[in-house]
């Protein structure tokens, strides 16, 4: 069954479209492609055109190709242990060169001599040139020289369905779905940045004369993406804010002005410019809904006290809630040092608290009394009651899932939120991420601070690098030894690291005092060895855990990091952020031997220790995915930009989203009717937040 060709829509069933039928639709679904307008937005994620392939004569062993070339002579190769290899040889004008797929003796099937391949992977010398492709495309026996001067465009493509059966299907339907596209931009708002109408853009990401023309195609669709994700943050915000009355506190600048008067050293600028945001938005009658961002180390936990002691000389109760206990009892410690000139305790609550101390805690916080609570998640378990809680601070904010940062929100009227995080953002991207948040960011870090040296060392260099920990260990320092846990094989991990734990102990660091800790440990146990590690009765700690981010041990002057090529930029910076707490100088040591990409990304940590770099870094490297994932709820956010690397097309969409929403807050104008649309058909969301349907 399939629908007459003149009623093809962009929401038409893919299944609909000729060429398709149910089974294709079911592969093509597993790629996202679910309507005809899905199709027309399927755009190539790479072009080739002759400046990328390389001639066949000029390919070397170790050098990475894209050549194309035609099948003149291809078969199944049997290995002597069993590995069948599909082998194929390839000519073109210069020559000829072997190209082999081992372990796919299906592709027999699908590539027939004759058949034009443009391949690309890395060249080897095996009984003379091969090369294995990493991909390619079949471009079957399309004629010689269709290749020449033009650029191919190489589509995703899933098992089942090949790059070449997607290119035809979108060169079939091309015109007819480019015609059904409407321009929702209008005109003088598209002249403004520049952007191509948006037919001329899709022909031409589709079917480029030149990877210029393919480029500024792309760039429209690029920028629409941006500009629809702005203008759903935005009217989120502006939804979310409207009906969000809260508390207007008074800055009675009594208890915050003692805190000032008391403190033994000053604010930095940073910290002063987010703490008067942070009381302008709690003195203001709407519901704050705020994210704090600051690398580790640039004093955010002095800054949210500000803001708790603003909510207790209003007479209100402030709670602030840590991912793990002992995160939480340091919070206690060194804020119950700080509040002591002010005559102020915190109300701890954790869960180990002993039944006797909680119940006790339990009770304070359920007075309407001013108070502090601090705690872990303890503190929005469904006993707890607050009397009269005003603000809600939730400490690594990331660490909590959604619900239980609402349920710490949920113990009070509409208590004000601040939400804390340690891995900034870049400003141009904190909007597009964090939506609905407001954001402060303390971009500076408190002075005196001596930056941690860091180095990455090869294999060959650990016992250098071991008998250099032995002998901070020796001047009364102490140290951390990171492995790396992936979960899958977090047994081989933990044994790498219980293994390693017996020979330094044997070995290197024998005769210091060594600690094992492990994602295995039950929390109590966790938390014993760190506090004893805190108290300065472990030497070094060999940890295959992450150790707690925010842990503050001054005393620790190394980090010594195995497998570094393992972690996250971000994630090397939070383990160095453990170490160059104290006075003393302090290390940070990457030892192992990596890539050649590996080694790359290893130099960027080094040579700063600024974590905004890092985060910018660390986006441009692993994409938006993983801090988009969680955020949106089944949308795929972006399929063609990147916010990141497309930085400034993002910072036009911002431009282009606010003055548009300033001027048209629900887009109910006749000339954004097609961009209102456009964006109720694409996002779920958009349905509530502008009433599309
Ligand atoms: P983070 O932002 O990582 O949570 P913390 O709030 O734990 O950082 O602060 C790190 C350390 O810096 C703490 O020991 C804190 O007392 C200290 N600190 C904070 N602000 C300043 C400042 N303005 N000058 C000097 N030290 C500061
Ligand atoms: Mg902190």
């Amino acid at each position: 069954m399939s629908a007459p060709r003149a009623h093809l829509t962009l929401v038409t069933p893919i299944q609909f479209v000729k060429g398709v039928g149910e089974r294709r639709a079911e592969l093509l679904h597993r790629i996202g492609l679910h309507t005809a307008g899905d199709l027309l937005y399927h755009v190539p994620h790479r072009y080739e055109d002759a400046s990328t392939i390389a001639p066949i004569n000029a390919v070397q062993p170790g050098m990475d190709v894209t050549i194309l070339g035609r099948v003149i002579s291809k078969g199944v190769l049997p290995t002597r242990r069993g590995l069948r290899i599909f082998q194929a040889v390839l000519k073109d004008a210069t020559g000829m060169i072997e190209v082999s797929w081992p372990g796919q003796p299906f592709l027999d099937r699908s590539i027939d001599k004759g058949h034009l391949l443009l391949v690309s992977g890395p060249c080897r010398f095996y009984h003379g040139r091969q090369v294995q492709p990493r991909e390619y495309v079949n471009f079957g026996d399309e004629e010689d020289g269709a290749e020449q001067g033009r650029v191919l465009a190489v589509y995703r493509a899933t098992e089942g369905i090949t790059v070449r059966q997607i290119r035809g299907l979108i060169e079939t339907h091309l015109d007819t779905l480019v015609a059904l596209a409407e321009d929702y931009l209008p005109a003088p708002l598209r002249d403004e940045v520049s952007l191509l109408p948006l037919q001329e853009a899709l022909r031409l990401v589709h079917r480029p004369p030149t990877l210029g023309d393919a480029h500024r195609g792309r760039n429209r669709l690029a920028f629409d993406e941006l500009l629809f994700m702005q203008i759903l943050q935005r009217r989120a915000n502006a939804v979310a804010r409207a009906p969000r009355l809260g508390i207007t506190f008074a800055s009675q600048r009594t208890l915050t002005r003692q805190l000032a008067d008391a403190l033994p050293f000053e604010l930095t600028k940073a910290q002063r410019k987010v703490i008067r945001e942070i009381t302008s938005d709690m003195c203001s009658p709407h519901r704050m809904h705020r994210l704090l961002q600051g690398d580790v180390g640039s004093g955010k936990t002095i800054v949210a006290l500000f803001a708790a002691l603003l909510a207790m000389e209003n007479g209100f109760q402030a709670a602030l809630m840590a991912p793990t206990e002992l995160l939480a009892e340091q919070h206690a410690r060194s804020i119950g040092r700080m509040l002591a000139p002010l005559n102020v305790t915190p109300v701890p609550l954790w869960g180990s608290q002993g039944t006797v101390a909680r119940r006790e805690a339990e009770a304070r916080l359920a007075t309407a009394d001013p108070l502090l609570a601090i705690g872990t998640h303890a503190l929005v378990q469904e006993r707890t009651t607050f009397g009269r809680l005003g603000l809600a601070i939730v400490d690594e904010q990331h660490r909590f899932g959604v619900e239980q940062r609402a349920a710490l929100g949920g113990k009070g009227e509409t208590p004000d939120m601040l939400l804390m995080s340690a891995t900034p953002i870049p400003r141009s991207l904190a909007l597009t991420v964090y939506g609905d948040l407001d954001v402060s960011t303390i971009d500076e870090r408190p002075p005196g601070r001596h930056p941690v040296t860091s180095a990455h060392r090869p294999e060959s260099a650990r016992d250098r690098v071991l008998t250099f920990v032995a002998s901070q260990l020796t001047a009364g320092r102490q140290a951390y030894v990171v492995y790396p846990v992936i979960e899958e094989s977090e047994k081989v991990d933990l044994k790498a690291a219980t293994t390693m734990f017996a020979e330094l102990g044997a070995g290197r660091l024998a005769g210091f005092r060594l600690a094992l800790l492990h994602g295995r440990l039950p929390a109590d146990a966790r938390d014993a060895i760190m506090r004893a590690f805190r108290d300065g009765e472990i030497d070094a700690l060999i940890a295959t855990t992450v150790i707690e981010v925010g842990i503050d041990v001054a005393n620790a002057t190394v980090m010594l990091i195995e497998h570094p090529e393992r972690f996250g930029l971000s994630q090397l910076h939070q383990l160095r952020g453990r170490v160059g707490r104290g006075a003393e100088e302090s290390f940070c040591i990457l030892l192992g031997d990596v890539g050649d990409e590996a080694a790359e990304r290893l130099r960027i940590f080094t040579s700063t220790d600024d974590g905004f770099e890092i985060a910018r870094a660390d986006l441009r490297l692993r994409g938006m995915g993983d801090l988009f994932g969680k955020q949106q709820s089944g949308d795929a956010a972006f399929r063609i930009a990147d916010p990141v690397r497309d930085e400034q097309l993002n910072l036009d969409a911002q431009r282009v989203a606010s003055a548009l929403l300033a001027k048209d807050p629900t887009l109910s104008r006749p000339e954004h009717a097609g961009l209102r649309r456009t964006i109720g058909h694409r996002y779920s969301r958009a349905l509530e937040l502008f009433r599309v349907g």
